[in-house]
């Protein structure tokens, strides 16, 4: 495949005016060092303050200097999707706005994809310069569960600054908030070479943050669904069926057993409570009813994904004829 170009560098950004300037001179200092034939693809997510002017003041007379301006604020996974649909070097990077990665990790990176061959190359921010107890700590918990999920043996699965084949991006949709979890899309994609190299890391000088703490609630629940898609997300059915028919089961065990204990008393002439007045009347008829609901889901999920444009697509690598 060619590239009219070696490298595109993306930035999504909300609200970085102050910082614009100095990073894309700090881009193009290592590019131009590095001698890349590169292009810069700023997306302005719907910013409030003057960055969209400022790209454009940025921009004037280098056409290397690419933009995109949202009419509103979407998220970064929006402004990603729309960067990568737009990328056209070999290599794509993307990092953040606000000065925290540091450009001069680029050569590297790229490095690695074009030599060592690499799909993904994800940045790992060793020495975080982040407000130590809110973030530090609750993402260190987070990045060990998705390393259990995702099966990828990442530090910092989150980190702004990646670098991948231009092939990848083309091939992930990144939606909704999953930018956390874009190593994730890759593999699913069948792209599994997958690495990560430690970054420098600045601290914030101009602006404010734009994620709070409920970024690892919603990046958590995010990952439940990322993990359903990739397990069941082609046969839905697997997963409610199965645990329907196990609820169902349990159930209708418990009814039976209900049902003869009654019948069997009554049977020898006993007065034996009302079928209702035992704990475990309440029980079954729960189960009975959670495994009907869970096979109803199933059957709706299939209905949903036998609609999906998705059903049949499948990454292919190389055919033969
Ligand atoms: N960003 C964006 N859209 C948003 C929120 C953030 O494009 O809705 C950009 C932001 O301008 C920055 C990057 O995403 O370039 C990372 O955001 P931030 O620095 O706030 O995250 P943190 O470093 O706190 O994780
Ligand atoms: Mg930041």
């Amino acid at each position: 495949m060619e590239y009219s170009k070696d490298l595109s560098i993306i930035v999504p950004l909300y609200n970085e005016e102050d910082s614009l300037g100095e990073l894309l001179a700090w881009i193009r200092s290592v590019t131009e060092a590095a001698g890349y034939d590169y292009e810069v693809i700023f997306v302005d997510d719907g910013s409030t303050d003057g960055s969209w002017a400022r790209i454009k003041e940025l921009g004037e007379g280098d056409d290397r200097i690419k933009g995109i301006s949202f009419r509103r604020n979407y998220g970064k996974s929006a402004a990603l999707y729309h960067g990568f649909a737009k990328a056209e070097g070999r290599v794509v990077v993307t990092m953040d706005a606000d000065l925290q990665d540091s450009p001069e990790e680029i050569p590297e990176m790229y490095r690695m994809i074009v030599e060592d061959g690499y799909d993904v190359v994800s940045g790992w921010k060793q020495h975080r310069q982040d407000n130590k107890v809110t973030k530090n700590l609750p993402s260190k918990l987070y990045n060990a569960t998705a390393r259990k999920i995702t099966g990828i043996k990442l530090h910092d699965m989150n980190c702004g600054l990646k670098a991948y084949k231009n092939e990848v991006v083309k091939n992930i949709e990144v939606y909704g908030e999953m930018h956390r979890y874009i190593p994730y899309l890759a593999k699913n994609a069948g792209y599994d070479k997958i690495t990560e190299k430690p970054v420098k890391h600045q601290k914030r000088k101009f602006g404010k943050s734009k994620f709070g703490m409920e970024r690892f609630v919603n990046g958590f629940l995010d990952l439940l669904s990322l993990w359903f898609l990739s397990v069941f997300g082609k046969k839905p059915m697997h997963f409610f069926g199965f645990s329907g028919l196990l609820m169902f089961l349990v159930g209708f065990v418990m009814t039976v057993w209900i049902i003869v204990a009654k019948l069997v008393h009554q049977s020898k002439g006993v007065v034996y409570r009302a079928v209702t007045d035992q704990p475990l009347f309440y029980l079954a008829l729960v189960a009975v009813m959670m495994g009907v609901i869970l096979f109803l889901a199933g059957f709706i999920c299939e209905m949903i994904s036998r609609n999906s444009q998705e059903r049949n697509q499948y990454n292919i690598k190389e055919t033969m004829d």
